[in-house]
């Protein structure tokens, strides 16, 4: 399956990793919507927040801890900052593996939008 975060996370693809354990990994957006922009993704194929279940949820608390310390590590904790995660069609989801934006480092829009 040519999935680009799995291939980004078995390291077949260069990405500029911020963040690795067993089970995540953080790089940075090749098109940065903000100073910081990282996508924290479950290294596990995992299609979307729809296929978030008891079996595989333990990765997502995972990625919101590993959220916590690279907000940290990007001094951004303090000033604040965004997590989003798009999902399907309407939420405009363009690549097909779970991931969660990790947007800082500057005001972000009042709207959600
Ligand atoms: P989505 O629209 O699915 O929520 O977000 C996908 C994000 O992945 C986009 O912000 C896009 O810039 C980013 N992206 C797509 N392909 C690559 C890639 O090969 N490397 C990196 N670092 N980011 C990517
Ligand atoms: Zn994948």
């Amino acid at each position: 399956m040519s999935c680009i975060f799995c291939l980004i996370a078995e390291k077949q693809i260069p990405s500029q990793c911020v963040y690795e354990s067993d089970n995540i990994i953080a790089f940075r957006d090749l098109n940065p919507q903000a100073p910081v922009h990282i996508l924290v993704v479950p290294k596990m194929h995992i299609t979307s927040m729809n296929d978030i279940n008891s079996e595989n949820s333990g990765v997502v608390a995972e990625i919101f801890e590993a959220i916590n310390k690279i907000a940290e590590s990007e001094g951004i904790k303090e000033s604040g900052y965004r997590v989003i995660s798009n999902c399907g069609d309407d939420g405009c989801q363009s690549v097909k593996h779970l991931h969660f934006h990790l947007l800082g480092g500057r005001k972000l829009s009042e709207t959600l939008s």
